[in-house]
């Protein structure tokens, strides 16, 4: 036979349990958001030191003036950045604004071109 005094006593036990128990799970929960908080931290931190490279995009005017070189003994006419083009003596170099120009000239398109 259980007294009901005694059963209150132990509902209140329990009870008092319970709110201990609430008290350290909020205690616990604050201590996991300094935790967190003090990650977070960390983690700004970290992210801040290799001061990101900052990215220097010289876009070179990307309208390119397309001149063309012929050479005065070849036959043929390129586009600057053509190998052969770049071989073409100074003296012998012919530079066209363009192609119409350098085809008049009696010259034909590399396959630079
Ligand atoms: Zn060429």
């Amino acid at each position: 036979m259980v007294s009901e005094a005694k059963l209150i006593r132990a509902f209140r036990k329990v009870k008092s349990d319970v709110v201990k128990l609430q008290r350290q799970v909020i205690e616990l929960n604050q201590g996991q958001k300094e935790l967190l908080d003090k990650a977070a931290q960390a983690k700004t931190k970290r992210t801040k030191k290799p001061a990101a490279p900052k990215t220097v995009v010289v876009t070179k005017t990307a309208r390119k003036k397309t001149e063309y070189v012929a050479s005065k003994d070849g036959e043929k006419y390129h586009i600057r950045s053509c190998p052969f083009a770049k071989n073409i003596k100074r003296g012998h170099r012919v530079i066209y604004k363009s192609k119409v120009k350098a085809l008049s000239d009696g010259y034909k398109p590399c396959s630079c071109v």
